[in-house]
């Protein structure tokens, strides 16, 4: 399948989910999530009106940008391990994976001065051991806490739900999401202004934006999977 069939695919689910729960379908970014594929398959996404580019390795992710950088939206939407973070600051215009002081300490050292990284928390919903991010009820303190560095700019909140054979099952946890979002955003914090919710990838998208999704990440339904 072609991407620009899989987009017009894609754009029909995001357009009834948002008719069904009477959203602007506007406000429902589409990351094209490109870890699995080449530069090539990246460059189609690009080309089929695509403005934003995923990816989760530091060093993969570099290697498309060198070619395609210019062109895209760029967000790093994997675990990021402090060290690398001066290698990427530039490169990347969003981070969903800010889930340590120790990394938004790093991403403040780097980032440029007088400018700002926007980032998503991440929060672990389901509660999984396997899953990285804070706990939902020590959310809103670690919003907090990164007052202090004073390059972070939360956007937004990002969570992966669980893997399940029905994905109305993840609903809760979407809900769940949006909720806690919707808290953070009445606190008016400057450093945190808190919109965005990044949440639904390829099982499971279309209950993601019925339930608030602004920026979802697609990969396999998208531009599919290459060995
Ligand atoms: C791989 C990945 C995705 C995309 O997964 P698909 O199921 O292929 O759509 C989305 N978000 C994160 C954080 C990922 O690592």
């Amino acid at each position: 399948m072609s991407v620009q069939e899989n987009l017009n695919r894609i754009h029909q689910v995001v357009k009834d989910a948002c008719k069904k729960e009477n959203r602007d379908y506007n406000c429902v970014n589409i990351i094209a999530v490109t870890k699995y594929v080449s530069i090539e398959r990246a460059k189609d996404a690009l080309a089929s009106g695509i403005q934003h580019i995923g990816e989760n390795r530091v060093e993969e992710a570099l290697k498309k940008w060198e070619v395609l950088g210019e062109k895209g939206t760029w967000h790093f939407i994997g675990s990021l391990q402090s060290k690398k973070v001066k290698k990427m600051i530039h490169q990347f215009d969003y981070i969903h994976s800010l889930d340590r002081l120790s990394l938004a300490k790093e991403i403040d050292k780097r980032t440029p001065e007088g400018e700002t990284m926007k980032c998503f928390v991440q929060v672990n919903v389901s509660g999984e051991e396997t899953k990285s991010g804070i706990k939902p009820e020590e959310t809103i303190s670690f919003i907090h806490d990164l007052s202090k560095y004073k390059a972070i700019e939360v956007v937004g909140l990002m969570t992966m739900a669980p893997i399940v054979e029905n994905a109305e099952e993840v609903r809760p946890y979407f809900r769940q999401l949006r909720e806690l979002k919707e808290k953070i955003e009445k606190l008016k914090l400057s450093h945190a202004p808190c919109h965005e919710l990044s949440m639904g990838m390829s099982n499971d998208f279309a209950i993601a934006v019925e339930e608030g999704a602004t920026f979802i990440r697609i990969g396999t339904a998208l531009v599919g999977k290459e060995e």
